[in-house]
């Protein structure tokens, strides 16, 4: 792990290194693009911010490398919930740009707990008209085998842990971070 940076002393345990995490994304952009290979007018991808923002980046462009061509959407939503678990009630706080009727829908998730946020944004895209709808997501959780989302392509599945890096946040923090790790408690304590 240790490449020196300022962040390496706030981290307990490197989860899924910066090599790891490049060659998985270049394998779900191998697959997706296989899938999609004849999809009319390409793929649209629906970027889930924040937390998705490096996997949206670095996806695309390994994707856009073997094709099809794709667009790029953004949206925002925020769940309400007792403190860090989400309770499936979404807020849009940034919506679609555009129409999406017709297109064939990618949507890009950082990570998938409980799910509730994705079977959420799963039905809004639906009734806005998308054609298709899969789902790449880097990580997934343990909680979220229970949930009746098909999530199609999955990268990591990952302890039941609070994680940051790679586009995940703590307190909007450690987004910046080349690996997914988890924290020293004495951060938490920090506040
Ligand atoms: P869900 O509705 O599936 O419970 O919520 C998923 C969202 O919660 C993810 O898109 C992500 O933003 C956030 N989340 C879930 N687990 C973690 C985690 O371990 N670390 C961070 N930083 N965010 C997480
Ligand atoms: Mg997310
Ligand atoms: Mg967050």
């Amino acid at each position: 792990m240790a490449d020196g940076s300022w962040y390496d002393a706030d981290i307990e345990r490197v989860i899924i290194s910066e090599q790891q995490i490049r060659d998985k994304v270049a394998e779900l952009a191998k697959q997706v693009s296989a899938d999609h290979a004849d999809a009319p007018d390409g793929v649209l991808l629906v970027c889930v911010l924040k937390g998705a923002v490096m996997f949206m980046a670095d996806f695309a462009r390994e994707l856009g490398r073997l094709g099809p061509s794709s667009e790029m959407e953004f949206m925002a939503v925020s769940s309400y919930g007792q403190g860090t678990t989400s309770s499936g009630v979404v807020r849009i706080l940034k919506d679609l740009d555009r129409d999406i009727a017709g297109r064939h829908v990618i949507v890009v998730e950082d990570i998938v707990d409980s799910g509730l946020t994705l079977s959420w944004l799963l039905k809004y895209l639906e009734s806005r008209g998308a054609a298709a709808i899969d789902v790449v997501a880097l990580f997934r959780k343990p909680e979220a085998v229970k949930v009746p989302v098909d999530v199609r392509y999955v990268g990591f599945d990952i302890p039941s842990e609070f994680v940051v890096g790679y586009g995940l946040d703590f307190a909007e923090r450690y987004r910046e971070l080349p690996y997914v790790g988890v924290l020293k408690p004495e951060v938490y304590a920090r506040g």
